[in-house]
C-alpha cells in the first residue's frame, strides 16, 4: 500500500506516518518525488487497515499497489529514476554507452579498447574480471588483477567502470573497484546475492535472465531495492526462444513494457542477444529507437583472439560506425 501525502505536507507529518506504519509492524519506505511524496508500506502479508493512516495530518489518500513488486513499480513512484555515476546521468533520455571487451585479458588490451571507445563517445568501460562461463574449462577472468587493470583504465581515460560480481565473496572486492556493479543473467534469481547487492554503495546493473519474464526481472530488482539500494539499472540482453539464428532473441518489447511498469532505467545489450557481431548494429538501432536508456556493447581490438565472446565483439571500426548510426537515430 502507498500512503500519498498532500502536496503541502511537511517533513514532520511524513515522519509521523512512517512511525505509525512501523508501530503497525510493517516497514515504511519514503518515496519523494517531483509531483508528490508518498510512503510505501512493505512487509505486510495481507491487506493493511488504513483508517488510522487516513485520519493523520498531511495524508491525502492511500492506494493499493496492484503489482507484486512495489518499490520498483511505476505505481509507487511516478518520476523516472535517474542514476548518477560521476558526471553521467542514466535515464534522462540521452542513451549512455557502455562498451569494452567481454573479459579484461591484459592491461594493453583493456587500455587500447578503452581509448578507442572513449574517442567515439562511450562514457563507461565494460569488462569482466570474474566471468560466469558455461564451461569450467573456459577462461574464468583475471579476478582482482583484472579489476586493478580497470582501475588503471579509469585513471588513464576518465571512463567509469562496470564489471560483474558473481558471488558474495567477489561482490565485496568488485564494490571497491567498480562504479557500477553488474549482476549477470545467470545470477538474476540468486536471491542471496541480490539481497547483498541491496547493501552496496554503488549502482547495480541487473541483467535479465535468459529465462525470466519481465515480472520476474522486476521482482529481482525489488529484492535489491527492498534492502535499501535504490540505484538499479535494468538490462535486456536477449532471452532463449526456439529461434536459433541468434544466440538469444532480443526482446525489444521489454523496453516499453518495463518503462510502463517501472520507474527504473533500462538499457540493452545487443551483443549477448545477437551472438554475432553482424547483428549488433541493427539491434542497437532498434534498441535506441524503442527508447532504451543506453547500450552495453562488447568491443575487442582483436576479436579472433578474444578469450571470450569473440564472435559477438565488434571490431573497433564497427564501434565507430555504431556510434555514428545511433547518433542519427536519436
Ligand atoms: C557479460 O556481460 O559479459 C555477460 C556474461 O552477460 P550475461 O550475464 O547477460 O550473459
Ligand atoms: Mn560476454
Amino acid at each position: 500500500m502507498l500512503v500519498v501525502m498532500k502536496t503541502d505536507a511537511n517533513e514532520e507529518q511524513v515522519q509521523a506516518v512512517i512511525q505509525e506504519i512501523e508501530k503497525m509492524g510493517y516497514r515504511a519506505v519514503p518515496m519523494p518525488g517531483a509531483q508528490r511524496t508518498a510512503v510505501c508500506i512493505i512487509g505486510n502479508e495481507g491487506p493493511v487497515e488504513d483508517s488510522r493512516l487516513l485520519s493523520m495530518d498531511g495524508v491525502k489518500e492511500t492506494i493499493r499497489v496492484t503489482r507484486q513488486y512495489k518499490l520498483v513499480s511505476r505505481e509507487t513512484r511516478l518520476d523516472s529514476t535517474l542514476i548518477t555515476v560521476g558526471d553521467i546521468k542514466i535515464g534522462v533520455g540521452k542513451p549512455v554507452i557502455m562498451a569494452g571487451p567481454c573479459a579484461v585479458e591484459s592491461e594493453d588490451q583493456a587500455i587500447n579498447i578503452a581509448r578507442h571507445v572513449k574517442e567515439h563517445g562511450a562514457t563507461i568501460f565494460r569488462g569482466g574480471a570474474f566471468k560466469p562461463r558455461t564451461s569450467p574449462y573456459s577462461f574464468q577472468g583475471l579476478g582482482e588483477k583484472g579489476l586493478k587493470i580497470m582501475d588503471k583504465v579509469r585513471r588513464e581515460t576518465g571512463l567509469y567502470i562496470v564489471t560483474e560480481a558473481t558471488d558474495s565473496e567477489n561482490l565485496k572486492i568488485v564494490e571497491q573497484y567498480a562504479d557500477i556493479i553488474q549482476i549477470g543473467a545467470r545470477n538474476m534469481q540468486n536471491y542471496s546475492l541480490l539481497k547483498l547487492a541491496g547493501h552496496v554503495s554503488k549502482p547495480v546493473l541487473l541483467k535479465r535472465s535468459f529465462a525470466a519474464t519481465i515480472d520476474e526481472l522486476l521482482m529481482a530488482a525489488e529484492y535489491i531495492m527492498s534492502e535499501g539500494n535504490t540505484q538499479i539499472i535494468l538490462c535486456e540482453r536477449g532471452i532463449r526462444t526456439f529461434a536459433d539464428n541468434t544466440r538469444n532473441t532480443l526482446d525489444l518489447s521489454a523496453i516499453p513494457a518495463i518503462k510502463e511498469a517501472s520507474h527504473l532505467p533500462i538499457i540493452v545489450d545487443p551483443s549477448h542477444a545477437a551472438g554475432k557481431r553482424e547483428y549488433v548494429i541493427p539491434l542497437s538501432k532498434g534498441a535506441i529507437a524503442v527508447g532504451a536508456d543506453g547500450l552495453l556493447v562488447e568491443v575487442h581490438n582483436e576479436p579472433s583472439q578474444a578469450l571470450s565472446d569473440g564472435p559477438q565483439s565488434l571490431y573497433p571500426h564497427q564501434f565507430k560506425e555504431l556510434m555514428k548510426v545511433i547518433g542519427q537515430i536519436r
